[in-house]
């Protein structure tokens, strides 16, 4: 059996005896094993990014970029590999890993204009002879903690741009796909990057807690469910640390009446399906306004009945399993609660079956129509391939449910009306808002954040957001007196 390691300083590494499963989900078979790090593998991690830190945040920003863009041409040309290592252990098709792997590589390639963006302030004259400029200069050893859901795309959310910025970084991956963090940081090495600057640390909750306290990581960046995120912010908080933590969504599309339908039900389709719904940008609920509702229903029903179901490796396949057998069943309570709770099953997806994978964890594309804002499926995030469509009678009604959500990580409206567009933008509050576009995800050069429980700190990831995370803002103010060796008799000329 193959066994998962950590990186550390370079090397594959790792002095813990315990291991986790690791699962192809769309057979149900065990494929390889990661380690669940110990104390002693955590303090190696330490050691070796506290030294790598010393001489790292010394070369210059000019010298960094050159590693980035060097990093940069790695990933492309390895983008088949990290897309098949991220189907393999996560089980979305290859298009959409390799789609992930792309807006994962926007990160390095914003990165790259690290001089450029390190670029501070500066006020002549703030007083007779005084003038005063800011830097930001990077916090020491920062630490990342990444969801199952993106293995390569999230992680790049983080540690190019703090490594960009000065900083060397702690990653700790989901432990249901870590293979593809460990390439990532092979690709890095072959670029150029000095050992221990990017360090990979395996395992669950027990090695997150030691990140969490120990008092040499300056930073905590977290993506994945709310109660965690929370968590995450108290402790690292509590500890004296700067964190941003990324948790659930529940993103609402808005259909209004005068919608192109066509446009709308394709972006419902991708938006509410692909990835198997397991995107933290998924649209779960389509608000259709006014008399848009049947129509709305009818042709999603039509196209989600045709989506190929099937594993990664059949070339046509649209979507794949679902990460476990334990969050398959989740999804599958969902959908029974939601019959239960009376809402219109008009598509279920319970009862897939795929010849050769009958133990993958498949769940078919699954709709419910007239759900309400106070049954459990529409107020909790499911994380799978199932839509609730919400009927409401005009725009303020649909703008309600949007705003009275807990979460507020995406939204959108579907609408050819540039007042009512304008107005959502505008109102909506929630972190991230399309416009007849349905997964409104930033690009790398704008921060990737959400509102209210989906996100818990200051800044977003990546984007400006992101270089004010990871980085500390310093402010000199600067007398300059007359140089002695001048003497007394030098006068400044004057024009
Ligand atoms: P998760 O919260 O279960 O796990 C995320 C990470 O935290 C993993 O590395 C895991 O090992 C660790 N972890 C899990 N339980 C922990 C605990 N009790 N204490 C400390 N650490 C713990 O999330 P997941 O199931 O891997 O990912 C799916 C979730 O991530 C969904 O809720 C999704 O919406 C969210 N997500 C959010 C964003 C965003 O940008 N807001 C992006 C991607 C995913």
């Amino acid at each position: 059996m193959k066994k998962i390691q950590n990186f550390i300083n370079g090397q594959l590494v790792g002095l813990s005896e315990n291991y986790l499963p690791v699962y192809d989900p769309s057979t149900g078979e065990v494929i390889s094993e990661v380690i669940l790090s110990n104390n002693k593998d955590f303090e190696m991690a330490i050691k070796s990014s506290k030294n790598a830190f010393l001489k790292w945040s010394e070369i210059t920003p000019l010298k960094r970029s050159r590693i980035l863009s060097k990093f940069k041409e790695n990933i492309e040309k390895n983008l088949q590999l990290l897309a098949e290592t991220v189907s393999k252990e996560h089980g979305k098709t290859i298009e959409d890993a390799k789609g992930s792997v792309i807006r994962g590589l926007e990160v390095v390639e914003f990165a790259t204009g690290i001089p450029h963006l390190l670029k501070g302030e500066f006020s002549q004259n703030v007083g007779p002879s005084i003038d005063s400029w800011s830097i930001r200069q990077p916090l020491g050893v920062s630490a990342g903690i990444t969801p199952f859901n993106f293995p390569a795309m999230v992680p790049m959310w983080m540690f190019p741009i703090s490594i960009a910025c000065g900083n060397s970084f702690i990653l700790k991956p989901s432990e249901k796909d870590p293979s593809c963090a460990i390439k990532l940081a092979e690709l890095f090495m072959d670029a150029g990057l000095p050992e221990g600057v990017l360090n990979i640390i395996n395992g669950d909750k027990q090695i997150v807690d030691k990140i969490l306290t120990d008092e040499n990581i300056s930073s905590v960046s977290f993506v994945g469910s709310t109660p965690v995120a929370k968590y995450i912010y108290e402790e690292s908080a509590k500890n004296g640390k700067r964190v941003q933590a990324l948790g659930g969504a529940k993103n609402h599309l808005v259909v209004m009446p005068d919608a192109n339908l066509n446009q709308a039900v394709d972006g419902i389709m991708g938006a509410a399906f692909g990835s198997a719904g397991e995107r933290c940008m998924a649209v779960s609920v389509a608000v259709a306004v006014g008399d848009i509702g049947k129509a709305l229903v009818d042709k999603i029903n039509e196209k989600a009945q045709l989506l190929k179901v099937a594993p990664w490796t059949d070339q046509s396949s649209e979507m794949g399993p679902v990460i476990s057998r334990e969050h398959k069943n989740k999804i599958l309570n969902y959908i029974d609660t939601g019959e239960k709770e009376g809402a219109k099953l008009i598509l279920d997806g319970r009862k897939i079956n795929i010849q050769g994978y009958e133990n993958g964890y498949f769940v078919g594309p699954t709709i419910f129509d007239q759900v309400t804002s106070d049954m459990t499926i529409y107020k909790e995030e499911i994380f799978g391939p199932v839509l609730s469509v919400v009927r409401a009678k005009n725009y303020e009604d649909a703008l309600e449910l949007v705003n009275q959500h807990k979460f507020g990580n995406g939204t959108s409206i579907y609408t050819s009306d540039g007042e009512v567009s304008r107005h959502f933008t505008t109102n909506s509050n929630i972190g991230m808002v399309g416009v007849n576009v349905p997964i409104p995800v930033p690009m790398a050069f704008h921060s990737f954040g959400g509102w209210k429980q989906s996100l818990f700190g200051d800044c977003a990831m990546h984007g400006e957001e992101g270089i004010k995370f990871f980085t500390k803002l310093k402010t000199v103010t600067s007398r300059w007196p007359k140089s002695i060796k001048s003497g007394p008799e030098f006068k400044m000329p004057t024009n």
